[in-house]
């Protein structure tokens, strides 16, 4: 039996988490919960899964929540931690051998690499760790002899792909992309998208944060560099390709011209349970493909002149060291703006460039090092949208 730890329980990736472990009660058992702040929901959580030990980030929240199991009388209730300690307390909590890091952006990198070094198998949904501190957190990986499994699910494609075969082999990566909600829009009318248009993604249902990435592209840039640090493939090895019908969800080509790809009908789901059962597949009864009903498979060329954010990654992974992680710090500061109605949408990719160009990248190698980056970038950010 896993014991399985989850790091933002409540956000899209967290409910479809523990929707897999419902599917398999005998394989799966939670041990540790930890959310930013719905408290409903995780009350609804902990009566359903109780798991030992609950975190809520914000710390009112957390004695709300507190209030709340004292009040309903839980048997055996739950122990509450609240800020950065209480994710650390979750991610290294002995009661669970699996952590499932599903929180949204850099907020999920230090409890990641505690979880790591107190010796848990990581299973990795926040892109956004790898992105600002891929570097140490593989390393890490390295010397505490864990595993890390990729839930995005073109990262879970690649993995699936390279299941017995050698590293050297690979010559390419290809990263499929859906092209977003503006893929055949002109840049003149992607200019004057509402946050509400940039919120409606054609194929899946995600968060807020990675719907707008999905919308600028950003998201494949992330994920270019994601695939980099887990993978080791320098950057001019991965390409990426819309495919709009998001049936193929990346590909891998070795050295003998070989393309393998690994497809499926679009549910999250799958990806989440490869990554909790892998080295095993688990029976499972989701919509299976229908190539007839599909149809046709349909690519198109990445455009970097209408999502500026994918050429600005390449452009981070390149120049490299400290430079991700401005990258990462500067969008997720400039995602919140558009959101809020505060900045146009090229806004964000202009704002990236020029935190980015404000910075002199160098070779990090501590944790706080790192964050110290993380900070300045966003405190740059908030500076220049006064
Ligand atoms: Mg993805």
């Amino acid at each position: 039996m896993k014991t399985i730890g989850i790091l933002g329980s409540t956000g899209s990736i967290g409910e479809q988490t523990l929707e897999v472990v419902r599917n398999h009660p005998g394989e799966y058992r939670i041990s540790a919960l930890a959310v930013m702040g719905n408290i409903d929901k995780l009350y609804e959580q902990m009566i359903e899964f109780q798991p030992s030990i609950l975190a809520v980030y914000k710390e009112d929240k957390a004695i709300e929540l507190k209030e709340r199991i004292i009040a309903g009388n839980i048997p055996n209730p739950p122990e509450v931690y609240h800020g950065l300690e209480g994710l650390i307390a979750i991610a290294t909590s002995t009661g669970n051998n699996l952590l499932v890091n599903a929180v949204v952006g850099s907020v999920g990198l230090v409890p990641t690499i505690k979880g790591i070094e107190a010796g848990k198998n990581i299973a990795l949904a926040n892109k956004e760790t790898l992105v600002v501190a891929g570097e140490l957190v593989m390393k890490k990986i390295k010397e505490h002899g864990v595993t890390m499994t990729p839930i995005d699910s073109e990262h879970s494609a690649i993995f699936q792909c390279l299941q017995g075969e050698e590293g050297k082999s690979l010559d390419k990566i290809i990263l499929t992309a859906s092209g977003g909600p503006f893929r055949t829009w002109k840049k003149e009318d992607i200019e004057k998208a509402t946050f509400r248009e940039a919120l409606k993604h054609p194929n899946w249902n995600m968060g807020r944060k990675i719907s707008i990435d999905s919308a600028t592209m950003m998201n494949k840039g992330l994920e270019v560099i994601e695939a980099k640090w887990l993978f080791d493939v320098e950057a001019d090895r991965i390409e990426t390709i819309v495919h709009p019908e998001s049936i193929i969800h990346s590909m891998v080509e070795f050295h003998d011209t070989s393309v393998i790809a690994q497809m499926g009908v679009p549910d999250m789901k799958v990806p989440i349970q490869y990554a909790l059962s892998f080295p095993k597949r688990l029976k499972a009864e989701y919509e299976t493909l229908d190539l007839r009903k599909v149809a046709a498979l349909h690519f198109e060329q990445t455009d970097r002149d209408r999502f500026p954010c994918l050429q600005l990654a390449y452009d981070a992974l390149e120049i490299g060291g400290t430079m991700p992680a401005v990258l990462n710090g500067a969008n997720e500061v400039l995602v919140e703006a558009y959101l809020e109605g505060k900045i146009s949408f090229y806004g964000i990719s202009d704002g990236i460039r020029q935190a980015m160009d404000a910075h002199e990248a160098f070779h990090y190698t501590t944790m706080e090092e790192i964050l110290e980056v993380d900070r300045w970038s966003r405190d740059y950010v908030r500076k220049a949208l006064k």
